[in-house]
């Protein structure tokens, strides 16, 4: 089958590393997926990197979508699929935060924009991944270490959002899984990406990495290999599961 993968938040950190990294599979020996970058404000990020995966010799598209606007993500699977064919996968990888603090300072607008982002946006992505992949496509969600851990003094908040996305990966695995369409997600822990400095903590990679058993903070690439793992054929018997890349957080 060919692979045609929306990785949404596809700009930058996670999302672009497994945007490359599905891109240039051939090259490493395994099925290349045509991908469909989605982003919201980072379009130059976002052209840079269609350019280096073609360079690469892989194909790809960006596209601008706020994964919390319905339309938005309507239009990402439309055109995604008029640039590079039917959609097989979905990345469901766009996500943010708000300040690190005590929850006794969370405001209802930092409140409703991460649940706005990080469930209804997923949420709405999933069902458009529902809705067309075919029998052998697959979802991966990107969740976090934070939904068993709950982020106190920092962010319990993201932390429940992405417990909402753990839940939606055990019921549309479920759901699915008559239809050969697998649902899986992974967790990860610290990774060094710019999220931290979207929460006004730019540092916290190298401060709190360290603290997990394996030493240091993760990288998106390692993070990017679980999840082209999850989408490939190898994990053909594996649905509902989310898999932590937490370096034992
Ligand atoms: P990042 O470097 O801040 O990148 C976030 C990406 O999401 C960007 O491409 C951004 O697009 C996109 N995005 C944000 N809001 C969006 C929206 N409303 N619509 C569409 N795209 C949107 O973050 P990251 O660390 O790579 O995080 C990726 C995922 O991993 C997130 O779901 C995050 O919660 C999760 N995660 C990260 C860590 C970590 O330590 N880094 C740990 C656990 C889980 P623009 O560039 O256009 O703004």
């Amino acid at each position: 089958m060919d692979q045609v993968t929306i990785v949404t938040g596809g700009s930058r950190g996670i999302g672009a590393a497994t945007a490359v990294r599905l891109a240039t599979a051939v090259r490493l020996g395994g099925d290349g997926h045509r991908v469909a970058i989605g982003y919201e404000r980072s379009a130059d990020a976002a052209a840079a990197l269609v350019a280096s995966i073609e360079a690469a010799g892989g194909t790809a598209v960006a596209v601008r979508a706020d994964t919390s606007v319905e339309d938005d993500v309507v239009r990402l699977f439309a055109t995604a699929a008029d640039a590079l064919g039917p959609v097989t996968g979905l990345v469901n990888n766009a996500g943010t935060t708000s300040r690190i603090g005590p929850f006794t300072d969370l405001t209802a607008a930092d409140l409703r924009r991460v649940v706005d982002v990080n469930i209804v946006g997923a949420f709405l992505c999933a069902r458009e991944a529902a809705r067309v992949l075919p029998r052998g496509g697959a979802v991966v969600n990107v969740s976090s270490a934070a939904a068993t851990l709950g982020s106190p003094g920092e962010y319990i908040h993201y932390a429940a959002t992405k417990a909402a996305l753990d839940t939606l990966t055990i019921g549309l695995s479920k759901e699915l899984g008559p239809a050969g369409i697998r649902v899986n997600g992974v967790a990860p822990g610290i990774i060094r990406t710019e999220i931290h400095a979207v929460s006004g903590d730019p540092d916290r990679a190298d401060r709190a990495g360290p603290a997990a058993p394996l030493g240091r903070p993760g990288e998106p690439s390692e993070v990017a290999e679980a999840i082209a793992w999850l989408l490939s054929p190898a994990a053909s018997y594996v649905t509902g599961t989310t898999v932590r890349v937490a370096g034992g957080r």
